[in-house]
């Protein structure tokens, strides 16, 4: 017998059930299909599997209800048998499968605590955006960001000092409000196409607001924000720099003059002086030759003297020429072997080292490119130097070194000499600066500042280390590279 007979066909209790079992039927696939859209739609569900067997179920449930209303009329009690069968099953396997998501739903986080984190995470976000802003604003190079329309997106305090602008007055509006170029056009991409991207700093014309320009430092740098292009511009007023630039550059060429001007009198002067000089030397010769019969042993003692100081004056002006000269003729740079030069130095210093019994040994020396006269003399200075001041009875020991010191090459002259007190090192350097009397040792005082005026004028560095008693070294460098004199 159906459902109905057991209701005795009243029609109070049947409906009852028909719209009961329709309701229950209709909301179980009400349910099942919002369940289904759901999962659908957000794709970034965790447990997906769960929404899918839910709406199975409520499907399961639907057709069991409307199942119910077929009963009624219809006694297919052996379907509705095996139809329930199949729903205790597919019941039983839900249950496991949510008995299986248990834990995993036991350790997902609550809404409230996914909206602290996210408070926490927005407030890490303000903190750093707060201290990046104070960053920015208190650097002292303007900081400008534009978006891909060339609009300006911020604008710092020290662009506000540097324009005259407030941050408000020119955000949004275009850069070429700050930076004018006659060369840009309305069609240019401003940052994109006209000024270079991450290819260092680039000297632009920048406007205040009262329309005035100055020079800036401009460099720029891309970066994206949402997918959009943007980017960052440092721009430093090198208004002052310039100027100062400028005077150093009126500072050294009035330098320049006056030193020209110094060594062309230099030159001069030792130049005429020579004349006169050659003419006492000579008549003091000839007055000690012809004369001295004539003259008692005062007056040829005097006469000695007249000619030993003309005789030392005229080495002066000749070491004056020649050190007024070295500008002249620092001419062309050539390839140099210095063990040629050396081997010159050798010859030209043979009476002295004969007489000095001077042993001089040598490392093996390089070819470099510089001036070989004056290289020549540069290192027949300073071995000269090195037999020269030696203290009596002792023979002079020499040595010439050479290191490779990476860009340079560092050559040094040993001695055994007498040494310098460390108080007067760097003054010897200094024209006309002895420290041995006339009598003593012969020299001008001007050896040493021709050397380093040599050495100075090929890019290199001359100095110098002793021990008084113990002896010297001087050192010079000589770029491997030199830029032609
Ligand atoms: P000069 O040798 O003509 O006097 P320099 O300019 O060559 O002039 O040297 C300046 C001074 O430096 C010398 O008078 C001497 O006192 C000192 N000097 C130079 N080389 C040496 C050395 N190798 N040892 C000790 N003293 C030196």
């Amino acid at each position: 017998m159906p459902y109905g007979a057991g209701f005795l066909w009243q029609p109070g209790i049947l409906w009852l059930h028909v719209l009961s079992d329709l309701g229950i039927g209709l909301s179980a696939f009400g349910m099942g299909w919002a369940l289904l859209y759901i999962r659908t739609k957000r794709r970034d569900l965790t447990m997906r599997n769960l929404y899918m067997i839910f709406a199975v179920l409520s499907g399961l449930t639907g057709i069991l209800a409307l199942g119910d209303i077929w009963l009624i009329w219809h006694a297919d009690y052996l379907a509705s048998g095996l139809f329930r069968l199949v729903y205790a099953g597919v019941s039983l396997w839900c249950l496991v499968a949510v008995l299986l998501t248990v834990p995993r739903a036991l350790t997902q986080p609550s809404p409230q605590q996914l909206s602290q984190a996210n408070e926490a995470l927005e407030s890490l976000y303000r903190q750093s955006e707060e201290a990046s802003r104070a960053v920015i604003d208190n650097v002292l190079d303007g900081v400008i960001t534009i978006d891909e329309h060339d609009r300006i997106r911020s604008f710092n305090a020290a662009c506000e000092d540097m324009f005259g602008y407030q941050a408000s007055e020119v955000i949004g509006r275009p850069i070429s409000l700050l930076m004018p170029d006659p060369t840009y056009t309305e069609h240019d991409r401003y940052v994109s196409e006209y000024l270079p991207i991450d290819a260092g700093a680039r000297a632009v014309q920048a406007r205040r607001k009262d329309g005035t320009t100055f020079s800036a430092d401009l460099s720029v740098s891309a970066f994206d924000v949402d997918g959009k292009p943007h980017y960052t511009g440092i721009i430093r007023d090198i208004t002052k720099a310039k100027q100062a630039e400028a005077a150093r550059q009126k500072l050294l060429k009035r330098l320049t003059d006056s030193n020209t001007e110094l060594e062309r009198f230099a030159y001069v002067a030792s130049h005429d002086m020579q004349e006169p000089l050659r003419m006492v030397l000579n008549f003091s010769q000839i007055i000690a030759h012809d004369y001295a019969d004539k003259l008692d042993d005062d007056g040829r003692e005097y006469l000695k003297i007249i000619g030993d100081s003309a005789g030392r004056m005229r080495d002066m002006v000749q070491d004056l020429l020649e050190y007024a000269r070295l500008d002249k003729d620092s001419g062309r740079y050539d390839k140099v072997d210095l063990r040629v030069e050396l081997a010159h130095v050798l010859e030209n210093l043979r009476t002295l080292t004969k007489e000095s019994q001077a042993v001089i040994t040598y490392d093996p020396l390089p070819v470099i490119c510089g001036n070989g006269v004056q290289l020549m003399r540069l290192m027949q200075n300073l071995i000269a130097n090195a037999i020269k001041y030696q203290k009596p009875r002792r023979l002079p020991v020499v040595h010439i070194g050479c290191e490779d010191d990476g860009d340079d090459w560092r050559i040094s002259v040993r001695d055994n000499g007498m040494g310098i007190e460390d108080a007067f090192i760097d003054q010897i350097f200094e024209p006309f600066r002895r420290l041995h009397s006339w009598e003593g040792i012969q020299g001008s005082g001007l050896g040493l500042s021709v050397c380093r005026k040599i050495v100075e004028s090929h890019g290199g560095r001359i100095w110098a280390v002793s021990e008084p008693d113990i002896g010297s070294t001087f050192f010079f460098t000589i770029p491997k590279n030199p830029k032609s004199g």
